[in-house]
């Protein structure tokens, strides 16, 4: 029998499966709803106030009103509930539920929340991608759940056995499906930089400031394609991937080393303050 995702939805500690939701929710009709996934190691929140501060951000492009309060509290909740070590929280906050689905929603509706707390192991992956047309809309700063640019070009790339997709739009890169990018070239490592077209990642921000810290510096621009075609190096950084080197671009010519020496080091650095 699988075990029981324990959970919360409206401030009411559950398993998920017991957990009911209106087809009013505007989560379920339009995707009116934005989230976080909050790592934890070794039983503590990494980069815990960075993504309550993402969040508030998303929460407040939307004008929805958060208890940031409960929030936290909910979260540190599960985390502890759930005797895992190692794991993540995913949070979403949506508008509410309407009486009737109506693009316009009804004023001083009531917030609704849900979260659930998994395991999840921080495993060295290499992964292979595949690059696309950034299909997506121009908001891509808010952390919202209307996810269907990001489904369905990651769906496409799973046919073609990858794990993930590197996004442009007219050629400049934006970043991957569920996480952001970086590469080295020429020597120097290099990652797009934050615009309406990307997310604001914690782990890319981490990084960025952890490297800092050992006088290795990140260059944030706009980089191209072709950018990425003559890398020596590109890896992924996400809450749950930490920083996931790519070992093959499958529609791009590319000669990229999973054991670079910068990409070791950044890995290396990043692992020790995060991950041990
Ligand atoms: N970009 C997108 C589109 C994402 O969905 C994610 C994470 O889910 C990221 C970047 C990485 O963000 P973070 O490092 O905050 O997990």
């Amino acid at each position: 029998m699988k075990t029981p995702v324990k959970g919360v939805f409206n401030g009411a500690f559950d398993t998920v499966d017991n957990i009911k939701i209106s087809p009013f929710s505007r989560a379920y009709t339009f995707s009116d709803s934005v989230y976080e996934v909050v790592p934890f190691f070794n039983s503590s929140a990494i980069a815990f106030n960075d993504h309550i501060k993402r969040l508030e951000f998303s929460a407040n492009q939307l004008s929805m009103d958060v208890d940031l309060e409960k929030i936290v509290f909910e979260i540190n909740s599960l985390i502890k509930s759930s005797e895992f070590e190692n794991g993540y929280v995913y949070y979403q906050v949506t508008r509410g539920v309407d009486s009737i689905r109506s693009h316009m929603h009804e004023p001083e509706l009531a917030i609704e929340t849900f979260g659930y707390v998994k395991a999840h192991l921080f495993e060295w992956k290499p992964v292979k991608v595949s690059v696309c047309d950034d299909i997506r809309w121009g908001r891509c700063d808010i952390k919202s759940t209307s996810l269907l640019g990001n489904v369905m070009s990651m769906n496409a790339a799973k046919l073609d056995n990858c794990d993930e997709v590197i996004m442009h739009k007219d050629n400049l890169l934006t970043e991957a499906g569920a996480s952001n990018l970086f590469f080295v070239k020429d020597n120097s490592i290099c990652t797009p930089a934050l615009n309406g077209n990307i997310l604001p990642g914690i782990t890319r921000a981490l990084l960025i400031n952890e490297l800092k810290n050992h006088d290795i510096k990140v260059t944030e621009d706009d980089f191209r394609l072709d950018d990425l075609s003559h890398a020596s190096c590109a890896w992924l950084t996400s809450s749950t991937k930490g920083l996931a080197p790519i070992s093959q671009i499958s529609n791009l010519e590319s000669n990229l080393d999973i054991y670079h020496p910068l990409y070791k080091k950044s890995e290396e650095i990043f692992n020790k303050k995060f991950l041990s």
